[in-house]
């Protein structure tokens, strides 16, 4: 067993506090933290992250899409690096603690074995990844994409509401993104990615845990459907002359619920909209998202095909022509079952208590799963709330999440 190696928990939770304060305006309680990626709260956000790695006496480097690296040197320059981070980008009016905490608590983690003198096999590498979000231009993970050789052209080339394209907004930020494959690590290069965040969910608050280790990851699939009849006059159109648009979509989303629900997986109608939207018209148009998660990959695709069958049927009774699209999938991941045994171990040993639970949020981890060995701790979150101003976790549940992660680093670098 290893020593027990003590975290500067003021430390820690200060950086939390002035991280917060950018981003947050005058009523952090109320608007939240907004940092959208590469926008100037996000660029200020950097630089902290920057100036705080320096601090900690990391060496620090930023890559052509804008990862912040800080590395802590092993002994053997050859051996493969121990990486752990998160992302300091937010959703709009987002909280303090997501991606924050993971980013902060793996700097205040490794700059604690520094000053501890504990000398390390391997060298350990803390990363703010870019963009994790994707709230500004549609799609996240950039940072870990391009760092595990999964971004394209294509994402480069997306705009954000004001029409500035993925690479413009790298460009404006100082950054060359005709440069993004240089970002891009090798396998052998990497030995294990750890990252701790908040939970999001309210599973570790139901058993009084302050930390969680995460078996595995949920890929989400997002499909858009527009279903198509025509609309008319709600007191002229007798009920079996319908071909009303919002009633086939309520039957999907019921059938959503259902085949999640069997799948043991899990289902979302978030977003909605019927056309015209009058209220004497029958609805002609009405065009649904739904979002898909499972995490055994074969059981997600069994979802998704049930759930286009069923809107198939239904549009097919109801006489309404339907469009399915498909706008995201991402895999899920399994995490590495030695990090799992390695961080139950190192819970054991801190006196935590924890327990095993999917992670059903997407994150960083499941790109660089594609590369290398992947484990998640997860910190309690308050009532479950997250990407919401009331979003919190407790200083104490910050501290014995980071001291998890400062004692699996520390196993994992030796
Ligand atoms: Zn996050």
């Amino acid at each position: 067993m290893l020593a027990i190696n003590q975290i500067n928990q003021q430390r820690l939770w200060k950086t939390i506090k002035e991280l917060s304060e950018i981003g947050s305006g005058t009523n952090i309680a109320e608007e939240g933290v907004t940092r959208l990626s590469l926008s100037l709260e996000d660029l200020e956000a950097r630089h902290y992250v920057i100036s705080l790695m320096e601090e900690a006496g990391l060496d620090v480097r930023v890559d052509e899409v804008g990862n912040i690296i800080g590395k802590l040197e092993g002994t053997d320059p050859n051996a493969p690096i121990v990486m752990t981070g998160s992302h300091v980008d937010t959703v709009l009016q987002g909280g303090v603690f997501d991606g924050t905490l993971g980013v902060l608590g793996a700097i205040e983690a490794v700059r604690s074995i520094k000053e501890s003198g504990i000398q390390l096999t391997h060298s350990i590498e803390v990363v703010s990844f870019t963009d994790e979000e994707g709230t500004r231009f549609g799609t996240g993970y950039i940072g870990s994409k391009a760092m595990t050789g999964y971004l394209d052209e294509a994402t480069l080339s997306l705009t954000d509401a004001n029409g500035i394209t993925y690479a413009e907004a790298l460009h404006q930020a100082g950054f060359d993104p005709t440069l993004y494959k240089q970002a891009i690590r090798k396998p052998e290069e990497i030995k294990a990615y750890v990252e701790m965040h908040i939970e999001q969910g309210k599973v570790l608050e139901e058993n009084e845990l302050a930390v969680g280790v995460v078996t595995n990851i949920q890929g989400p699939v997002w499909v858009e459907v527009t279903l198509n009849s025509h609309p008319d006059h709600a007191g002229a159109t007798p009920m079996n002359m319908r071909r009303d648009a919002s009633l086939a979509m309520a039957e999907v989303m019921l059938e959503v619920e259902r085949i999640a629900t069997k799948y043991q997986g899990v289902g979302t109608v978030g977003k909605l909209k019927v056309e015209p939207g009058g209220v004497n018209i029958i609805p002609g148009k009405a065009i649904f998202s739904i979002d898909l998660r499972h995490g055994d990959i074969e059981l997600r695709t069994k979802m998704v095909n049930e759930v286009t069958a069923s809107i198939e049927e239904i549009s097919k009774k109801r006489l309404i022509e339907p469009v399915i699209e498909l706008k995201k999938s991402v895999d899920p991941a399994v995490c590495s079952s030695t990090i799992v045994d390695l961080l139950e171990e190192s819970c054991k040993e801190l006196d935590i208590p924890t327990m095993k639970l999917p992670c059903g949020a997407g994150h960083d981890s499941l790109m660089m799963t594609k590369i290398t060995e992947m484990g998640m701790i997860f910190v309690r979150s308050k009532d479950g709330i997250s990407h919401n101003p009331k979003e919190w976790t407790e200083k104490e549940d910050c501290v014995k999440g980071t001291h998890v992660l400062l004692q699996a680093l520390r196993k994992l670098a030796k």
